[in-house]
């Protein structure tokens, strides 16, 4: 057993606890892993130990192990801001993307998705608790934008992630990742998409509240990878 591996363990302990506590059954929580800033061997220790998500913040980071993993079987998501100039990166590599803010970001990615890959999956990033400076579409705007970004023939449209800033006490994280919940829900009513059935949300340090609140997928870098 490699520490991955039993970190890996660990984590889905969380996650199976998480979910029993919350009535939901496990398979509900997908865990994606963030291997961002390390190696293509850790990516590899995972894999060897049964993660196949791999969750990347640097485009050409993401990109450069990509390449020296391609004799493995794995799905990309992109869970960091996009520059315009990196989005055909992004297109050309990447399996799902988690952080769409705008309209302009979501039509590159449809322009540029090559021909012979499936559609790009993706999620709206929604900014639930900050202030204007915040990466993410605001809760209003969030509406118009999934429609426009349905609209776009190379990309499905999967769900919304949130990042929410820590805040103190798992009561108070709870009600904060509900606000996401809240607004994921009032999203599928009014889009009627089956696959809008993602709601990416909750990292190291507060999953259990995430998967309390209603998440469907937690994104977890330091307690499968250690610390960055
Ligand atoms: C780095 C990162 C994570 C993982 O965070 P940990 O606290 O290490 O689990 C999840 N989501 C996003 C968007 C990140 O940038």
């Amino acid at each position: 057993m490699t520490l991955i591996a039993d970190n890996l363990r660990a984590v889905h302990a969380r996650v199976d606890r998480a979910c029993a506590a919350a009535a939901r059954p496990s398979a509900s929580v997908r865990l994606l892993a963030v291997s961002k800033t390390f190696g293509p061997e850790a990516v590899r220790q995972a894999h060897a130990a049964g993660q196949n998500a791999f969750g990347e913040n640097y485009i050409q980071e993401a990109v450069d192990k990509m390449v020296a993993l391609r004799d493995l079987q794995l799905e990309w998501h992109c869970i960091g801001p996009i520059q315009s100039n990196k989005s055909r990166l992004v297109a050309e590599h990447f399996d799902w993307v988690h952080s769409v803010d705008r309209l302009k970001i979501a039509q590159r990615l449809s322009e540029q998705r090559p021909a012979h890959l499936p559609p790009l999956q993706v999620c709206l990033q929604v900014n639930t608790d900050g202030g204007p400076t915040k990466s993410g579409a605001r809760p209003e705007e969030v509406l118009d934008l999934a429609r426009s970004v349905a609209a776009l023939p190379r990309l499905v449209l999967r769900g919304l992630m949130t990042i929410p800033d820590p805040v103190d006490g798992f009561e108070a994280e709870v009600a904060l990742h509900q606000r996401a919940t809240a607004l994921f829900g009032q999203l599928r009513a009014e889009l009627a998409m089956p696959q809008f059935d993602t709601l990416s949300m909750g990292m190291t340090a507060d999953l259990e509240a995430a998967i309390a609140a209603g998440s469907t997928l937690v994104r977890v870098g330091t307690a499968i990878f250690g610390r960055r």
